[in-house]
């Protein structure tokens, strides 16, 4: 009875003085300042002006941007100031399009035959490899959960914000039906197990296939519902999913106050997509006018790669490779998408900036994001490119609701915004090379990790690369 008594005596002055010196560490956090980073003289490009602001300050407290204004801005004596010397100060980038988790070389058999600690290396190296481009956010459309996400968000890895999708969700004979001729089960599928792709049929099916990405940090979902390049077993012209297939998806997504993105290509396709409630239209490159007119009208973002527009997308080391499936469906596509460039110009709806790299690593994937950027600007002017490069695909995060794993604005210099920024030597407005874009393709000279002109990448209001002092 003592002991039990002395034991209650000194679990209430523990107890007691937890809660006497609760308050106290509260207030000393409260009165710790955040740190201050001070830009100054620097001419901003805000993620949306024909021009740059010229001659202007942006000040930085803890992960929000606090004041932008001409001239000089008062900061606190710590803070540290980074002298822009007259460079041009931007959003982050972000691409809206990115499989971090498919992206090792040699095709689908090469990574099914892939263990996850090697899928898991490459990812990591991809993650790293795009942010010190100065791509600070990037929307995983299918391939990956939270792992590499909340590794970054923990600051063990250097990488972007990642709005992942979970697994890419298909009909079997889809777009993301990955199982080799062998593999008629689908969990006799490697990426199948790992959660990179699921084959889901029937809307309860889709229902639960939803659910687990949800379950594995989703922010958004993505559903397959037409043929692709890359894949075997869904030809171009084939719709995949059905109406209430489709509907389940968007119903389950909206429950979860965000939104289905869908890989399509075909234009009655994503006419289809549009009335069901799809907000996201991954590639749609054979859209029509009409069609296009609909989406702006419903607000659906437009999520295109222009570097298969091109005549230099037949360097591809896969899709180029003459008389091989892929090649095959590149040339059909080059056809049917080639009323595209003047169609989004016609119409202007919300077009974000989207590499989709596939199957390429290293310096393979640099080219790919390096044309990708110089191709988007030669289609659609630099202006449309850097909007759609940030302010644009900022709002498309923002559709992730309450789901959004990064609240805040993405994608903008204005005060409030999340301290995502980038210096970069020269005007992007004028010359799109300054942020990387390069004429070359796969044809291009190898130029290792980073982008020299992009001389600070801040993240969440810290700094990752500084190459000005
Ligand atoms: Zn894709």
């Amino acid at each position: 009875m003592f002991s039990y008594r002395v034991l209650c005596v000194v679990l209430y002055a523990a107890f007691a003085s937890a809660f006497v010196a609760f308050p106290a560490s509260l207030s000393s956090a409260e009165e710790k300042p955040k740190p201050q980073v001070l830009f100054t003289d620097v001419n901003i490009f805000d993620g949306t002006s024909d021009t740059l602001a010229e001659g202007m300050s942006v000040l930085v407290e803890g992960n929000l941007i606090k004041k932008v204004a001409k001239g000089d801005i008062e900061a606190r004596d710590d803070a540290k100031v980074i002298d822009g010397g007259g460079r041009t100060l931007m959003p982050g980038l972000i691409d809206s399009h990115v499989h971090f988790n498919i992206v090792i070389e040699g095709g689908l058999d090469k990574i099914e035959a892939s263990r996850w600690d090697r899928i898991a290396a490459v990812a990591a190296h991809s993650a790293r490899d795009w942010f010190m481009d100065g791509f600070t956010t990037v929307r995983g459309m299918g391939g990956m959960g939270n792992g590499i996400k909340m590794t970054v968000d923990e600051g063990l890895l250097v990488g972007p914000r990642i709005y992942p999708s979970g697994s890419y969700i298909s009909q079997t004979s889809g777009h993301g039906d990955i199982l080799l001729g062998s593999q008629r089960d689908p969990q006799s599928s490697n990426l199948v197990r790992l959660g990179v792709a699921q084959l889901a049929d029937g809307e309860d099916a889709v229902r639960a296939a939803v659910r687990k990405n949800f379950a594995e940090g989703a922010s958004q979902i993505k559903i397959m519902i037409g043929g692709g390049i890359s894949s075997e077993k869904g030809p171009l012209f084939a719709a995949q999913y059905t109406d209430g297939e489709i509907s389940a998806a968007v119903e389950e997504a909206a429950m979860r106050d965000t939104y289905v993105a869908a890989h399509v290509y075909q234009d009655a396709h994503v006419r289809r997509a549009l009335e069901l409630g799809v907000k996201s239209i991954e590639h749609g490159q054979f859209i029509s006018e009409e069609t296009a007119i609909l989406l702006r009208e419903k607000g659906v973002f437009i999520s295109p790669y222009t570097n298969g527009l091109t005549p230099e997308a037949l360097l591809h080391p896969v899709y180029g490779k003459a008389g091989t499936p892929q090649n095959i469906k590149s040339l059909e596509f080059q056809e049917d998408s080639k009323n595209f460039v003047d169609v989004m110009k016609k119409v202007k709806p919300k077009m974000v900036f989207a590499v989709d790299v596939v199957n390429l690593t290293g310096e393979d994937a640099r080219k790919n994001r390096d044309f990708e950027k110089f191709a988007f600007a030669r289609f659609f002017g630099n202006l449309q490119a850097l909007r759609s490069m940030t302010s644009v695909a900022g709002e498309l995060a923002a559709l992730t609701g309450q789901n959004n794993p990064y609240p805040g604005k993405l994608g903008v210099i204005e005060d409030g915004a999340l301290a995502d920024i980038l210096i970069v030597d020269g005007n992007p407005l004028e010359d799109i090379t300054v942020i990387g874009g390069n004429p070359k393709f796969f044809d291009a000279e190898p130029r290792g990790e980073g982008i020299k002109t992009i001389r600070v990448i801040m993240k969440d209001g810290k700094i990752y690369k500084n190459t000005l002092n």
